[in-house]
């Protein structure tokens, strides 16, 4: 948790509860003149308000919590110190804050429905996925159209790696938002193909949900994998893969080369394929591509192939990442070529180098993802390129 982040939740939380006091005062003013308990709310929140300023949170964070025991009905301001306690870590704080306030007889609807959301965070942030998710499903069924409930189950299902109840709660999104996510069902079809493949075996099923997904996104790149690995899985004949491979190519620009471990893993279809990547590398002068591939060889202990490629396609890289990547990949018989301590020191460097960029939030990965860790968003990885040199 950055400073400025809990800073921007005290400041939140100073908005309420001037609010909370601008109205009490308004309140009183309207019937009796004011009390000395006035004094008694509004001078730690004075306090508070300047240990802010003077970048002080932790103390601005003690008087709060005074200006919530002064006046224990103000459910608005323990809500704000539930959140300012999740914000600064202190989950079992939040939750005691936010189960105190369920707990009360006076709690009126919309209250309960805040409550419950913001102790399903609370248990969202401390990794205690279950209970967060009953918590969201309370919420819902004070008002079944909540978008932030539906929104943060949704995170938990995909998490959990349930494709079809994170389909469901996706369903009721939609309706709630008035717009049609397509794009994002395909990928969670693609996700569903992959688990029946992977986890039960089931080519039947994987088929059909890849080409649902397909059939929702024909830009979906994962599904294409998916009826990939299931082509070369049952040996089919190399014009067919081809076509598969194809179409990939035209429809998924950013993803197309994450075709290539699949290639590489399955032996029989590495020469196979040779021609076509070559020709994709011709028309496209991709480095990150052709990098990746060398790589996947060479991980694949064709170091033979590596060099046989190089000199066949003529590849030299035009950054100073692809020369440290290219660099890397230098097997035993580059001893006495090249300086062996800038070797290693080009190994160190790719195995902390990450490859991946997300071209919504910016976080960077090492491995290939389809779903971001960060904003969750998908197929919005893209491949880190050097700049050309
Ligand atoms: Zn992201």
């Amino acid at each position: 948790m950055t400073q400025a982040v809990i800073l921007t939740l005290l400041l939140l939380l100073v908005a309420a509860i001037s609010w909370w006091v601008w109205r009490q005062n308004e309140l009183d003013a309207a019937d009796e003149p004011p009390k000395r308990d006035d004094d008694a709310r509004v001078m730690p929140l004075l306090r508070g308000i300047n240990f802010l300023l003077s970048d002080q949170a932790d103390l601005a964070l003690q008087e709060m919590v005074q200006v919530a025991r002064l006046r224990s009905d103000a459910i608005d301001v323990y809500m704000a110190l539930g959140e300012m306690f999740r914000g600064s870590g202190e989950i079992g704080r939040a939750v005691r804050i936010h189960q105190n306030l369920l707990a009360r007889p006076d709690i009126q609807p919309e209250q309960a429905l805040e409550a419950h959301y913001a102790l399903g965070r609370d248990f969202h942030t401390g990794g205690l996925l279950d209970r967060a998710l009953r918590q969201y499903e309370q919420a819902l069924e004070i008002d079944s159209g909540h978008l932030p409930s539906l929104e943060a189950a949704l995170r938990i299902r995909e998490q959990g790696k349930e494709w079809l109840k994170a389909e469901a709660l996706l369903c009721r999104i939609e309706r709630v938002r008035g717009e049609d996510a397509h794009d994002h069902r395909a990928f969670l079809y693609a996700e569903e193909a992959r688990r029946c493949w992977h986890e039960e075996h089931d080519r039947q099923k994987a088929m059909e949900y890849a080409d649902q997904a397909i059939a929702l996104d024909e830009g979906c790149a994962s599904a294409y994998l998916v009826r990939l690995e299931l082509l070369l899985e049952q040996e089919a004949p190399w014009p067919e893969v081809e076509a598969l491979l194809r179409r990939l190519w035209q429809q998924c620009r950013h993803h197309a080369q994450q075709a290539i471990p699949l290639l590489v893993k399955y032996a029989r279809y590495r020469a196979a394929s040779e021609p076509f990547l070559i020709g994709i590398w011709r028309d496209s002068h991709d480095e990150g591509m052709m990098l990746l591939w060398l790589e996947q060889l060479h991980k694949a202990g064709c170091d033979d192939d590596v060099r046989r490629l190089i000199d066949a396609t003529g590849f030299t890289t035009s950054s100073l990442r692809g020369d440290l990547h290219l660099l890397s990949l230098a097997g035993e018989e580059a001893a006495g070529q090249v300086d062996a301590g800038l070797v290693a020191r080009a190994k160190r460097w790719r195995r902390q180098v990450k490859d991946y960029v997300c071209a919504e939030c910016g976080v960077e990965v090492r491995e290939m993802r389809w779903q971001c860790p960060q904003c969750h968003q998908w197929g919005s990885m893209r491949t880190v390129n050097g700049d050309v040199l």
